[in-house]
């Protein structure tokens, strides 16, 4: 199968498999060695090397989803993280980040960069210029998320691309929120595409992984760091992950569809005093989204009116659930000054957009009439 003509379902369901010679069965058999020959083969195959069957499956899926040369899976979205940092960064190097990025890359950067001797800034906002004034002599990396979380701010990824090019940087960019049915950032020029797997791609709250998304010089040179830091994912996930990854064209449409219409209709909404989402005309950087995303995505942020008790709210939903993860077929809710943000103040966590009442929202695959007669009971009562 020649990869740049099939679309994208197809490419979900089927680039990569396995055949399973032996019996022909429908789906690629696991593969659990650990132990395989070295003598008169073309790959020396070890699962911390990266290149069992099962690993090479999920890599080459997600190599033609994302648009690149190469795929490679992770155990964890900070495996990935972390391991693509420490192949372009060494100690002396300084990186730019934006400054809303996922926490844990965020603790990453805060308690480990400075023991490694790695310079870091964040930008002040998205715009090409905050990240330009940020660059030095010494700038290896400019490191973007969009959409962001908690408040799905959009970024140019075309113009950070451009940029990186014109300083000779590696561009990242934490690609989760928008997943490759929305998003492939490769095509406007970005170096390297992560994912927490974990989320849309697992999709079904039942796996811990990342993927790293690039092209082969890129990849060759975080090979080499991966095999070192031993952040492999187990056969037996891969399977789970590639298996996921089947239905997430169909599953993100969904997201899609019932986010917007949520999105919509909580704006309209007179207990609802503000909705983030890259699909609403009134987001700040809905052309910029429009532009770089195919879809906009399930994930939305809102804020109940002060009259409300956002705690209690929470607590009265039934169907949506309360959970620290996000991107299930489930939706669930998160309040990020109780989780992510707790340790702020509110007036530090006003100052950044997250009020107490702000919630984080991973709209589901459910019934979108369902999700919302769940939001309104709840609101009855707070
Ligand atoms: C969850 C998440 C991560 C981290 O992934 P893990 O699989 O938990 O290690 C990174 N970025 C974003 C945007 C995430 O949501």
């Amino acid at each position: 199968m020649t990869k740049n003509k099939l679309g994208i379902n197809t490419i979900c369901t089927h680039l990569g498999e396995i055949k399973d010679n032996q019996f022909g069965g429908a789906i690629s058999p696991i593969f659990m060695a650990t132990s395989y020959p070295f003598m008169d083969v073309d790959i020396k195959r070890y699962p911390r090397y990266f290149n069992t069957p099962n690993q090479q499956a999920v890599g080459v899926k997600m190599a033609a989803l994302e648009h690149a040369e190469m795929g490679m899976p992770f155990a964890s979205g900070m495996a990935a993280i972390s391991t693509v940092f420490f192949t372009f960064l060494k100690h002396g190097d300084h990186v730019v980040l934006q400054n809303e990025i996922y926490g844990g890359a965020f603790n990453l950067v805060v308690e480990e960069f400075d023991k490694m001797g790695i310079e870091y800034s964040f930008t002040d906002g998205v715009a090409a210029s905050d990240f330009e004034s940020k660059i030095k002599s010494n700038t290896k990396v400019i490191y973007i998320e969009t959409p962001s979380n908690p408040l799905l701010t959009i970024t140019d990824i075309k113009t950070i691309a451009d940029l990186a090019k014109k300083h000779g940087l590696v561009s990242m960019i934490d690609n989760t929120f928008a997943s490759p049915i929305n998003q492939t950032p490769i095509d406007l020029g970005i170096d390297i595409s992560i994912h927490s797997a974990t989320k849309y791609l697992g999709g079904h709250s039942d796996i811990c992984a990342g993927v790293v998304a690039c092209s082969e010089d890129h990849m060759d040179k975080i090979w080499n760091k991966a095999k070192n830091l031993g952040g492999n994912m187990s056969d037996f996930m891969c399977y789970l992950l590639e298996r996921s990854i089947k239905t997430l064209g169909v599953r993100v449409e969904r997201h899609n569809s019932n986010a917007q219409f949520i999105a919509q209709y909580l704006e309209d909404h007179s207990a609802i005093y503000k909705v983030y989402y890259p699909g609403l005309k009134s987001h700040p950087n809905h052309h910029i989204a429009q532009k770089q995303m195919s879809g906009f995505g399930g994930m939305l942020s809102f804020e109940l009116d002060k009259k409300f008790d956002s705690v209690r709210f929470q607590k009265r939903l039934n169907l949506i659930k309360p959970s620290m993860s996000l991107a299930g077929v489930e939706s669930t809710i998160l309040l990020p000054s109780k989780t992510s943000h707790a340790l702020l103040t509110s007036a530090q966590r006003e100052a950044i957009g997250i009020s107490d009442n702000l919630l984080r929202f991973s709209v589901g695959i459910e019934n979108k009439e369902d999700i919302l007669h769940d939001i309104e009971q709840a609101l009855k009562e707070s």
